[in-house]
């Protein structure tokens, strides 16, 4: 028996679902039940009925889905795989922030802890963030952690007064112009879809800027043959593997989450025989960060 038929039987024998997100590697993709963006997996993850839920992402996703389906046993596969832009900010921080603009709302990027979403009014993803900002009355919006995807939404919402925190997230932040200028050099008449996670001297330059979905939508549905996939590589390679009609091709050779490809389907086997890593998060917290994410997913 390979691995990939020992993950299934025991994954039957758990009664448990694999969610995997974009950015796992392609073999981790493949024996997943469902592959999506963190808006999509965490909505699965609400509605999961299995027992188990194997989360093959990174530490904030797994405790999103634990707090939106508390009663279920959720598994990361491996513990250390954290997202460093979701570490930059504390609750501390936040409760700093809201010192200082008491009038403003707290909206939360999904990439942040448990405890930051808990001190946070709503949390949005980067599909859903201008929606989730325009729907809010305060017209002065603290938004956390990324500073770029921030930005981005204040050109969107001109009416409101956002005031960015100064995360990032080093896989889009490490794109330059001059990665931009290269491609476009190469091949002029390609598309060049881009995440707003992105410096905004990138975003400005590209053919269209969505959430991870919104892009894989675009570039499905195009009908330019050659697309730039200015987002994490594990895009490129859903993409090959969806259709062989057109060519993909990655901005930059930088764009890869080292915590993303600390999965394999070794750690997912562990998991499920091991029961590891179970997250657990205190009952408070949850309680709070429910109602932000709750609220995120009635808009
Ligand atoms: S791609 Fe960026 S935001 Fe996503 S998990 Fe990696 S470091 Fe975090």
């Amino acid at each position: 028996m390979d691995i990939k038929d020992k993950i299934r039987k025991l994954k039957k024998e758990r009664n448990a679902v694999i969610l995997s997100h974009y950015y796992q590697h392609i073999e981790v993709q493949e024996i997943a039940d469902f592959i999506g963006d963190s808006f999509e997996l965490a909505k699965k993850a609400k509605e999961a009925k299995e027992d188990v839920i194997v989360f093959c992402g990174v530490y904030f996703m797994a405790e999103g889905a634990k707090i939106l389906n508390p009663t279920k046993t959720v598994l990361l596969p491996v513990k250390e795989a954290g997202c460093p832009m979701a570490d930059m900010v504390t609750a501390e921080d936040v409760m700093e922030l809201r010192k200082k603009y008491p009038d403003a709302a707290v909206v939360t990027y999904v990439n942040s802890t448990a405890e930051v979403k808990a001190v946070s009014d709503i949390c949005c993803t980067s599909s859903s963030a201008v929606r989730i900002v325009n729907s809010i009355p305060n017209k002065r919006i603290i938004f956390v952690p990324d500073e770029n995807l921030g930005r981005y939404i204040a050109k969107q919402v001109p009416d409101k007064e956002i005031i960015p925190y100064s995360g990032y997230c080093q896989v889009h932040q490490r794109v330059t112009v001059q990665d931009v200028e290269a491609v476009r050099k190469a091949m002029p008449d390609a598309l060049l879809l881009v995440h707003p996670e992105c410096v905004p001297e990138v975003v400005e330059k590209a053919d269209f800027v969505g959430s991870t979905t919104q892009i894989i939508n675009k570039a499905l549905e195009s009908k330019n043959k050659d697309i730039i996939i200015g987002t994490e590589v594990g895009v490129v390679d859903f993409l090959k593997k969806k259709t062989s009609d057109k060519n993909f091709y990655l901005l930059s050779p930088k764009m890869i989450c080292a915590n993303m490809k600390k999965t394999s389907l070794k750690d997912v086997l562990n998991s499920l025989e091991n029961n590891v890593h179970e997250i657990e998060i205190e009952q408070e917290i949850m309680d709070k960060a429910f109602s932000s994410l709750d609220r995120m997913m009635n808009v």
